[in-house]
C-alpha cells in the first residue's frame, strides 16, 4: 500500500489524472509480455517531461520505494513485473521525435515513441534505422535501448547499442545527466552510452535518446530455401558468410514452426521438409541481384529441396511478414507460449537445434525452434499450459539443459530479450561470480538505496520463473 502523502506528491507532479491506484489499472500494470510473472504496483505515474521523471525520482528515493520504467510492456524477460510493489512510471507519453538531423544523420526522441512509427518517420526523409524487433509494431524506443533490442537484420546491421548515440537520464536521486550525443567520435571517459543501453531499467530512467541513421538502401530482395536437413541450412549459412556475402536478414524456422506458420498464414509451405531459410538482401540493384543469384547456386550446390525467389517486393514482404507470424501462429496451440533466446556462435546452429530437439522429447515437452540463423540467435518456443505445475516443472528442466547446452557450445542464455528476473538464475554461468560483483557494484554507483526495477537481472536473490501474485 503507498502511503497517502506519497499519494498527493506524486498528483501534485504530474496531475491527478496521470496518477493511476485502482484495482484493475493496476492488475493491467502487474505482467508484461512474459508467461507465469506476475505482481501488482502500489500505483501507476504517467510523467509527460524530464523534470517530472527526476521529481517523481527524488520522491521516490527519500522514501525508498521502488520505480519500474514501463513502455510498452513487450519484454520477455519479465523486466517491467513489479515484483516488489511500487511506482510503474509509464513512459509513453514520452512519444515525439525531437529531431531528424539530415546534417548529422541522426534523429533525437523521446523514449516512448513506438518503433515502427519511427522507421517509417526516418524512411519518409530517405534514411534507414535497421533495429527491428519483432513487436516493432508496439514496442517503444526506450524499451528497446533499455533492452538492447535486436531483429531480423542484426547480422548485417547490428543491434540497438550499435545506434544509439547520445541519452539524456535521470538517476534515482533525480539528478539529470547526458552522455553522449551528436559526434560519431567521442572516447571521453567511460561510455556510460553503452553501459546504459541494456541496463534494463535497473540503473535509470532514459528521458531522451539521440540514435544513429543510415541511408535508405536503393532496394531489396527476399529468397526462401526449403533444406531436407537443418544442417544444410548451417551450411548455406556459413558458405555465404565465407564468401563475404552478408544478407540483411538470414532467419530461419524449423519444420514444426513452418507447419504452424502455414496453417496460419496459408502461404503452401510445404510440409515435409526439415527447414526453411528465409533470406533478404538490400543494397543497390547489382549488387543485391548478385548476392541472391549466388545464395541461390549455394543452396542449389548443397541439394536442397527447393529455392524460390520471391517476384515481387509485396511477395518478399508477405514472406518475411509470415516469418514474423511465427509467435503469433505458435500461440494459437496452447495457453502458455514461452519464447526464448538461447544463442551460439554461429558455426554450433545445427548442433544446437539438434539439443533442443531431444531436450524437448527428453522432457515431453512441445519446443518450436525458429530464429535469425545469421548470428546463431535461436528462439526455441515452448506450447505448454502454466496451469499445469507438473508440465512447467519439465518444462522450466529443459530449458535449464537448453541454456547449459548453448553455454557449453561458448553461447550465451540470451541475444537480444535480456535478463530481467526470467534468466537471472543463469546469469552467474555466463558472466562469472566476479562478473556478478562488478554488476552490483556498478548497480550500488548509479542506485545506492536499490529502488531501480528491484529483483531484475542482479538482485541478490535470483528466482527462476515463478507467479508471484500480490494482488
Ligand atoms: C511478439 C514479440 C516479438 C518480439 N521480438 C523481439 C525481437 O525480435 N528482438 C528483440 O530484441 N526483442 C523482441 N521482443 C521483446 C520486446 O519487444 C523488446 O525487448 C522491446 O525492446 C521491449 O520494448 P517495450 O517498449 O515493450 O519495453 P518494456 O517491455 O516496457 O520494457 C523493457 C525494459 O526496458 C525498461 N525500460 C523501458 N523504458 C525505459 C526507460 N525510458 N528508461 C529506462 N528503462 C526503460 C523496462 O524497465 C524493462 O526492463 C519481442 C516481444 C514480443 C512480444
Amino acid at each position: 500500500m503507498m502511503d497517502e502523502e506519497v499519494l498527493v506528491q506524486l498528483r501534485n507532479i504530474v496531475g491527478k489524472n496521470r496518477v493511476l491506484t485502482r484495482g484493475n489499472e493496476l492488475y493491467t500494470y502487474s505482467f508484461d509480455a512474459t508467461p507465469i510473472v506476475q505482481a501488482q504496483p502500489d500505483v501507476v505515474v504517467m510523467p509527460g517531461d524530464t523534470r517530472e521523471v527526476a521529481e517523481i525520482l527524488k520522491l521516490a528515493h527519500v522514501n525508498q520505494i521502488p520505480v519500474i520504467p514501463r513502455g510498452s510492456g513487450t519484454n520477455l524477460a519479465g523486466g517491467t513485473v513489479p515484483v516488489e510493489g511500487g511506482i510503474v512510471l509509464n513512459m509513453t507519453r514520452f512519444n515525439k521525435i525531437l529531431e531528424i538531423d539530415e546534417k548529422n544523420l541522426t534523429a533525437t526522441v523521446g523514449p516512448g515513441v513506438i518503433t515502427a512509427e519511427f522507421h517509417k518517420a526516418v524512411e519518409e526523409c530517405g534514411f534507414f534505422y535497421p533495429p527491428d524487433p519483432g513487436s516493432m509494431r508496439i514496442s517503444t524506443i526506450g524499451g528497446n535501448v533499455a533492452q538492447c533490442a535486436g531483429g531480423m537484420r542484426g547480422l548485417k546491421y547490428g543491434v540497438t547499442k550499435d545506434y544509439v548515440m547520445g541519452l539524456e537520464y535521470v538517476l534515482p536521486t533525480g539528478q539529470i545527466l547526458r552522455c553522449g550525443g551528436k559526434n560519431y567520435k567521442d572516447v571521453a571517459g567511460y561510455d556510460l552510452t553503452r553501459l546504459l543501453v541494456g541496463s534494463e531499467g535497473t540503473l535509470a530512467v532514459i528521458t531522451e535518446i539521440t540514435l544513429k541513421l543510415l541511408p535508405r538502401p536503393e532496394t531489396k530482395r527476399t529468397l526462401v530455401v526449403f533444406c531436407h536437413q537443418m544442417v544444410d541450412a548451417a551450411r548455406i549459412v556459413e558458405r555465404t558468410i565465407a564468401e563475404k556475402i552478408i544478407p540483411a536478414t538470414m532467419e530461419f524456422l524449423d519444420q514444426a514452426t513452418m507447419q504452424v506458420v502455414d496453417d496460419f498464414s496459408h502461404l503452401g509451405l510445404p510440409r515435409n521438409v526439415a527447414a526453411m531459410l528465409l533470406l533478404e538482401q538490400d543494397g543497390s540493384e547489382e549488387q543485391v541481384v548478385r548476392d541472391v543469384d549466388r545464395i541461390a547456386e549455394i543452396a542449389r550446390e548443397e541439394g536442397v529441396a527447393d529455392v524460390q525467389l520471391a517476384k515481387t517486393a509485396e511477395e518478399g514482404a508477405k514472406l518475411m511478414a509470415a516469418r514474423r507470424s511465427a509467435l503469433a501462429a505458435l500461440s494459437r496451440l496452447r495457453p502458455t507460449t514461452i519464447l526464448e533466446d538461447a544463442t551460439v556462435p554461429r558455426s554450433q546452429l545445427a548442433q544446437m537445434v539438434e539439443a533442443i530437439i531431444q531436450i524437448s522429447a527428453k522432457h515431453q515437452v512441445q519446443i518450436c525452434t525458429f530464429g535469425h540463423a545469421g548470428d546463431g540467435n535461436l528462439h526455441p518456443t515452448c506450447m505448454t499450459d502454466e496451469r499445469n505445475h507438473e508440465e512447467i516443472k519439465r518444462v522450466e528442466e529443459a530449458f535449464r539443459e537448453i541454456f547449459a547446452t548453448a553455454l557449453a557450445l561458448g553461447g550465451t542464455i540470451t541475444g537480444e530479450h535480456g535478463v530481467g528476473m526470467a534468466k537471472m538464475a543463469y546469469l552467474p554461468q555466463r558472466v562469472g561470480e566476479g562478473g556478478i560483483e562488478l554488476m552490483q557494484a556498478i548497480k550500488q554507483a548509479f542506485d545506492p538505496h536499490g529502488i531501480m526495477n528491484p529483483g531484475k537481472v542482479v538482485a541478490k536473490a535470483a528466482r527462476s520463473r515463478v507467479v508471484v501474485r500480490n494482488a
